[in-house]
């Protein structure tokens, strides 16, 4: 069975050790070993059991005689005893307070030995009573940035990023489905919402076998630890490195009551309750009735057919008026990927991305893309190696090269300047005027008042040559809070001037936020999907970037890269001044 324990189980086990290692004091070239044979494996391109058997895992640099007897005794036991060594040694809170950002482990340290702290809360009430400011170079700011790290924390243990959820969720039901008995899996809950952020994996189980039995055969699957049972056809899976998931069990016949019930949101389906009432039936117990008549729901369609109501796609479940669409053939023809003809917002090797120019544009051509519109970072990014005029200029050279080659397919000349703190783009319009298009980011300055951002932005949008604002909120999911913004300002400006905002796929960003994405399309916005990748890889980020565009029910014509590539450029440049006019 494939969900035993997989490369990342075992990369956290040895980043666990390092941990360990490090808060006891251990030589640093024994931490640094064992940080890096955990990058080697969560690095693995097969699975840890074939890298193990074929050898190539004990070949790999970073991987000595004794990590590879760790990892196969995390393979095949799901623990390791060095670990729970360490653990015995170590107080357990000082290992969970590495996560705070800012706090490393000579800072633990010295908060143990002078004040007796070993627990996330004993470390919030040392910082909220001035005893952590008064520890040698702490200071007030370091104390407040802790709480700070300690209130994010929380939040990120009660959620994971859709991306992570959803690739769990994959694995799961690729070995629940393998049961005998069950029919079908489908994964419910946030993830088929597509939620930016999943509290809980859920998966239904349609079976011709009783709940119990398939619990049984759940109860021998590999790596579970163990079953919490919390009804005759829910139960709670706890797996071997710490994750969960509930899994409700189900009959063919009820079916469509089931998924419907377990995928939500609460507000979808007391509204959804409330219309069934209307019509003379009953939601009760996740299946309907008609006074005490049983219905048969197989499926969702079915049931939201008994209605009176259209299907209703999971990703505008959310109570925001769906149900009246459903009820008048008024629901939206939401954007698919199919959709998309071009990638935008790509990071090539000539700034801060992993791959060149020609890798990224036959990746996205092999994908089925039409072109890919290439967005290096500006000049004042020198961290991010950010393109003065002169590389710009090179690189429209090799665009242009590219280009006679690649046939069919063509590559944009974009940039992703820096919208700088009075506003004005990173580059002079004769820099401008020679690209396809141009998105603005704010990457600096992130403290500024919500007036002074505010007008950033809309200053900003009076460039003729700007396109597309990045990533308009400056959110990072769970680590960084949006910049103060006066967002129906923003809104309102963008439908009037023709900038586009982004949604911005990169899962930690998810920005435009769906529920954002949903007002600025009300108040008439352009919208583009930004892949935001920086390799090949991140060029899949536009599927959540579609998730996202659905969630805020945006049809095709409302995203700007849908259009061709032609249309698209002409739609950039139809704000520019016209040439000698
Ligand atoms: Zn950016
Ligand atoms: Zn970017």
């Amino acid at each position: 069975m494939t969900k035993t324990v997989d490369r990342r189980d075992v990369a956290e086990v040895l980043d666990r050790i390092a941990s360990f290692m490090e808060l006891q004091g251990e030589q640093p070239f024994r931490v640094r070993a064992f940080r890096s044979s955990a990058r080697a494996v969560d690095s693995l391109a097969k699975p840890i059991q074939e890298a193990i058997d074929d050898g190539s895992l004990a070949r790999s640099k970073g991987i000595g005689p004794s990590t590879m007897q760790i990892v196969r005794e995390v393979v095949t036991t799901g623990h390791s005893s060095l670990l729970e060594d360490l653990r015995e040694q170590v107080p357990p809170g000082l290992v969970d307070m590495l996560a705070i950002s800012g706090l490393g482990v000579a800072k633990i340290r010295m908060i143990h030995e002078r004040l007796g702290v070993d627990s996330l809360p004993d470390l919030e009430a040392a910082a909220r009573e001035g005893r952590l400011a008064a520890l040698p170079r702490f200071g007030k700011k370091t104390a407040e940035n802790i709480l700070e790290g300690i209130a994010s924390l929380r939040r990120a243990s009660e959620y994971r990023l859709l991306h992570h959820a959803t690739e769990e969720a994959r694995h799961l039901t690729a070995a629940l489905d393998q049961l005998p008995g069950v029919l079908r899996t489908q994964v419910v809950g946030d993830v088929r919402r597509r939620m930016e952020l999943v509290q809980e994996l859920v998966i239904v189980i349609v079976a011709d076998v009783p709940p119990a039995e398939v619990f049984r055969r759940l109860a021998d699957l590999p790596g579970i630890h163990e079953l919490a049972g919390t009804d005759e056809r829910v139960v709670t899976l706890r797996f071997a490195g710490g994750s969960s998931a509930q899994i409700i069990v189900t009959t063919p016949v009820n079916a469509g009551a089931v998924l419907l019930e377990a995928t939500g949101s609460r507000a979808h389906l007391d509204q959804l309750a409330d219309h069934a009432q209307s019509k003379g039936f009953t939601l009760h117990g996740a299946a309907l009735w008609r006074g005490s008549e049983f219905i048969a729901t197989p499926d969702e369609a079915t049931m939201y057919r008994a209605l009176g109501l259209d299907t209703i796609p999971a990703e505008l479940r959310e109570g925001q008026g769906e149900i009246e669409a459903a009820a008048t053939g008024a629901l939206p023809d939401l954007v698919e990927i199919g959709d998309l003809k071009g990638l935008l917002h790509c990071h090539t090797t000539m700034s801060d991305g992993a791959n060149t120019i020609e890798e990224l544009a036959l990746a996205a051509r092999d994908a089925g893309f039409q072109y890919l519109g290439v967005t290096d970072h500006s000049q004042s990014a020198t961290l991010a190696g950010g393109l003065d005029p002169e590389l710009i200029r090179r690189q429209a050279e090799a665009i242009d090269a590219l280009n006679a080659r690649l046939g069919g397919f063509r590559i944009l000349k974009g940039i992703e300047a820096d919208i700088l703190v009075d506003g004005s783009l990173d580059y002079e319009p004769d820099v401008l005027e020679g690209l396809d298009f141009v998105i603005g980011s704010i990457h600096s300055r992130f403290t500024m008042s919500r007036e002074h951002m505010t007008d950033r932005l809309l200053s900003a949008m009076d460039n003729p040559y700007l396109n597309i604002i990045g990533h308009p909120t400056g959110q990072l999911l769970m680590a960084r809070n949006p910049y103060p913004l006066d967002l129906d300002a923003v809104f309102a400006k963008a439908a009037a001037t023709g900038v586009a905002l982004e949604i911005n796929a990169d899962p930690h960003r998810l920005d435009l936020d769906w529920r954002l994405a949903a007002r600025a399309r009300k108040a008439g916005a352009d919208i583009t999907i930004g892949a935001d990748a920086h390799g090949v890889a991140g060029l899949a980020n536009v599927r959540l970037g579609i998730d996202m565009a659905r969630k805020a029910w945006l049809t095709a014509e409302r995203i700007a890269n849908t259009k061709s590539a032609s249309e698209f450029v002409s739609w950039a440049k139809r704000r520019r001044p016209r040439a000698g006019g």
